[in-house]
């Protein structure tokens, strides 16, 4: 069945929170880039890309511009049920930037489980297991961090990531805090490379009487050397998540040892069998792996989903909460829904979501 159309449309979703990026407060709307793929025999499919700048290097727009005129004319008249002649053909371009080629990647899953009438877990080889949510708290005040986890808990969480590193002389408080508000909770700090050797020795006590399960990504990516002196006297795990771009970071921080889990998210990796591929040599080198996803709506967080559970070397919780609390009514419904702080996927063919069609004339 040929591909015979590759159309995109932006579109402005609202938060319904205020977030925080290294430090700063982001409010008002956000730019998601949604693609939809159609086939000769009428079968449509959905995917999208985040579109946070300071983590992707690309805007919505940006993404639009590579699918529109990259992606979509290269495979537009290939074989949809022909993956991987379809990889290949945009293996033709090395430096193809990895979240709008992973939006067409998660647009031609949905449209070859709804061929077949599969979810696109089935499709992909994985199964409908839940996820427990993990909810990032980024506020700076420890009184702002234990209502937040107090809220939180009410609705069922038991996992929380706190943002460290952009008010590096309160994260202990914040840190004791977040203990004080879920004394039986998961407790992980991550930095996103905003840390320094001097500041992880001060809070390594906090850490370890506060029981935090693991420190994620304490240096910006690429500082190997830096990671490695530290490995040799840090106590707590590492888990390392900006560090991970791609097949080559996973072999090379598992058998350099600097890590004990690797975040993955499925827009860097711009497939979904690149990120299995990832998944199962992390876990042929010994580490766990740790379900990211930045900030997708529904659709992505259940491809995401879909991807990660063909994998068993994953870590409880996963970043999959976005879409049911920071980002407001996206225009559509389906996919997989929360309960209980947990996310299940449905068992509706592909991803379960329509988009509206009037968004892509
Ligand atoms: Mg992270």
């Amino acid at each position: 069945m040929r591909i015979t159309a590759v159309s995109t449309a932006v579109r402005s979703v609202i938060l319904q929170e205020t977030q925080f990026r290294r430090g700063r407060p982001v409010a008002g709307t956000q730019d998601i880039l949604f693609v939809r793929v159609e086939t000769e025999s009428g079968h449509v499919g959905f995917g999208e890309a985040s579109s946070w700048a300071i983590f992707t290097g690309l805007t919505a727009n940006a993404s639009k511009v590579v699918v529109d005129e990259i992606i979509g004319p290269e495979i537009t008249g290939l074989d949809v049920s022909r993956t991987h002649e379809i990889a290949r053909a945009l293996d033709r371009y090395p430096h193809l930037p990895a979240h709008p080629r992973s939006a067409v990647d998660m647009a031609l899953a949905d449209v070859n489980a709804r061929i077949l009438g599969v979810p696109t877990y089935r499709l992909l080889g994985g199964s409908d297991a839940s996820w427990a949510l993990s909810y990032s708290i980024s506020e700076a005040e420890p009184d702002a961090v234990r209502s937040i986890a107090e809220t939180r808990i009410g609705e069922g969480y038991r996992i929380f990531k706190l943002k460290a590193g952009s008010h590096p002389e309160l994260d202990g408080a914040r840190i004791s805090a977040l203990r004080h508000a879920a004394p039986k909770a998961a407790i992980r700090v991550d930095f996103n490379g905003s840390a320094t050797e001097a500041g992880l020795r001060e809070l390594s006590p906090v850490l370890q009487t506060c029981d935090v399960d693991f420190v994620e990504q304490p240096y910006p990516a690429g500082q190997w050397g830096r990671m490695r002196s530290t490995r040799a006297w840090f106590e707590s795990r590492i888990a390392l998540d900006e560090s991970i771009g791609g097949e080559d970071d996973v072999r090379r921080v598992g058998e350099d040892g600097l890590a004990d889990i690797i975040a993955l998210k499925l827009g860097r990796f711009g497939s979904s069998s690149r990120l299995i591929e990832a998944g199962t040599l992390a876990a042929r080198l010994g580490m766990s792996i740790y379900a990211g996803a930045m900030n997708e709506s529904r659709l992505g967080m259940s491809a995401s989903a879909a991807t990660f559970s063909t994998l068993d070397n994953i870590v409880e919780g996963c970043d999959f909460y976005y879409p049911y609390t920071v980002l407001g009514e996206p225009g559509f419904t389906g996919g997989a829904e929360v309960v209980d702080a947990e996310l299940r996927l449905g068992s509706d063919a592909g991803h379960g979501i329509d988009l509206p069609m009037g968004w892509f004339v």
